[in-house]
């Protein structure tokens, strides 16, 4: 059998794409796994545009538009990826993923048309010699791309919305059966024309397009604030499986495999994020998670309003003379950008003989390995991240922990209350250790809406100030002890 060369580039580039997404799962290798995914995907592009050729033996000719095209999404690309916070990385993320659900919406918009002419001209004959059969399979994989692509494309464009506070949480009552109801009128439209090819087929296509789009919108809307990540993460998979409806349609399997990677890294993906929360994924979908719901222990404490501080002075002494600090990272590190100052504190600790090692909850942050890729990009080792259940078995033996932005993935709630969102959320049990120092600007509530029953337990004190300012006027006085 004789392979094009066309062929083995894409076999070349469906490996780098396992090769990568493999090397992402570390993050000593992510970046470098990540560039290898982008090279193969590089050469898949180039040999399609270049050495493609269709039945009739064409190859691809409008030049100008592919290069055009190229050039400006590559200088978007790049001026965004440099530009973004770490923080807007989730909303980034959700655009870009929208675009490509849009992109294989338009695939089928643009293959429908092509394939409406068969439609027009041969639609009795084809029916009546029962030979409509691969039209229907063609037109199966438009309409499963048109719907699923499009939902991705409004629903991630709602998340984006949601995450950078332009959007707020909307719903209303019985929304959950006008959704579903929006969803079976969708597919059995879907149904009506490929199993029907009617005459108004295209009038029928465009009605579900268009609700396709709102079905998008209405998904996204009425869910918390909270979970857009996970939400983010579900799209995603949507957009690989309608990317793959793409790789079918074209015949094109490096664009089948990449779908279908996509597709599977984003399920298992999502159902990760779901079980580290200990929340189903349904829960998450119609919990309205995040849209401000408060604990009933934290609205007590809140009216006690017990809490203890500590100075900058106080805390140098107690980490300078510990045996062993355990550093918890949150949100709040990476909002203040405090990567940096935390390693050095670290390595300062380490200087004075202190055992430092990091604490990371599987769902700090925003977004799935958040902590990690912060505090890989500040050079610490990894051999001194902990995962939750090996620090968990650790905190009983030591002396401070230095809770740094994070929240909601201390508040013992999540054990104690059953009436609190974030109940059943495994979380760090750091009142095990001795000492509990607690950094955040102020007695707000994380991204959970809930207050936290820690900042007012008698082990706890709590250090105001900016993540960062906060870590290099630490650093400053631990060097005149
Ligand atoms: P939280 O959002 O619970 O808390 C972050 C805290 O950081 C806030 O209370 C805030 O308090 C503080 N903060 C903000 N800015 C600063 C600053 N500059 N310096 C110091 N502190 C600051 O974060 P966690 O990481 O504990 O929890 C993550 C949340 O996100 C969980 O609810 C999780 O379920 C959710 N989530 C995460 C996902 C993921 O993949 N990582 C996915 C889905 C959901 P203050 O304003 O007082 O400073």
């Amino acid at each position: 059998m004789e392979i094009s060369l066309l062929t083995l580039l894409y076999i070349i580039a469906s490996v780098t794409f396992i090769i990568g997404l493999k090397m992402l799962s570390h993050p000593d290798s992510a970046r470098k796994g990540n560039l290898i995914a982008a090279g193969g995907m590089t050469l898949a592009i180039f040999g399609t545009i270049f050495l493609y050729r269709d039945e009739a033996g064409n190859k691809l000719h409008n030049y100008a538009w592919i290069f055009g095209g190229i050039v400006i999404g590559c200088i978007i690309g790049t001026l965004s990826a440099k530009k973004v916070k770490m923080t807007a990385m989730p909303e980034m993320v959700s655009l870009f993923n929208g675009m490509g659900g849009a992109c294989a919406a338009l695939i089928s918009l643009v293959e429908f048309n092509h394939l409406q002419h068969t439609l027009e001209n041969s639609r009795i004959e084809l029916l009546m010699m029962d030979a409509a059969g691969p039209v229907q399979a063609t037109l199966l994989v438009i309409m499963a791309g048109l719907i699923i692509g499009s939902v991705s494309f409004a629903g991630s464009v709602i998340a984006w919305g949601k995450l950078n506070g332009k959007i707020k949480d909307f719903s209303f009552n019985g929304q959950h059966i006008f959704n579903i109801v929006l969803l079976l009128v969708i597919v059995g439209l879907a149904a009506y024309i490929i199993g029907w090819l009617p005459e108004n087929a295209s009038l029928i296509f465009y009605a579900a397009f268009v609700l396709s789009l709102l079905y998008g919108v209405f998904f996204v809307l009425p869910i918390g604030g909270a979970d857009m990540p996970v939400v983010i993460s579900l799209l995603n998979s949507f957009t690989g499986v309608a990317a793959a409806c793409g790789g079918f349609l074209y015949g094109n399997k490096v664009m089948l495999t990449g779908g279908i990677l996509v597709g599977a890294a984003g399920t298992l993906l999502t159902i990760l994020m779901c079980k580290a929360m200990n929340r189903s994924l349904a829960n998450v979908l119609i919990g309205s998670f995040g849209g401000g719901a408060k604990g009933i222990a934290g609205d007590t404490n809140k009216e006690a309003g017990h809490h203890k501080e500590i100075n900058i002075m106080d805390t140098a002494v107690v980490m300078a003379y510990a045996n062993k600090v355990i550093i918890v990272p949150g949100y709040g590190l990476a909002v203040a950008q405090a990567q940096h100052a935390c390693h050095e504190l670290e390595k300062l600790l380490n200087e004075r003989g202190v055992e430092v090692k990091y604490a990371i909850h599987p769902v700090a942050g925003r977004m799935p390995g958040h902590m990690n890729v912060l505090l890989a990009e500040a050079d610490v080792s990894y051999e001194k991240l902990e995962e939750m259940e090996q620090a968990n078995e650790e905190f009983p033996t030591t002396d401070v922990v230095l809770i740094l932005g994070a929240n909601d993935v201390v508040n013992p709630a999540a054990k104690t209350d059953p009436s609190s969102p974030i109940y059943g959320m495994p979380i760090l049990d750091v009142e095990l250790a001795k000492t509990i120092i607690v950094n955040k600007r102020s007695m707000k509530p994380g991204y959970a809406g809930i207050e936290n029953d820690l900042f007012y337990r008698p082990k706890t004190s709590m250090l105001f100030g900016d993540a960062k300012k906060v870590l290099q006027d630490l650093i400053a006085e631990i060097k005149s002890i």
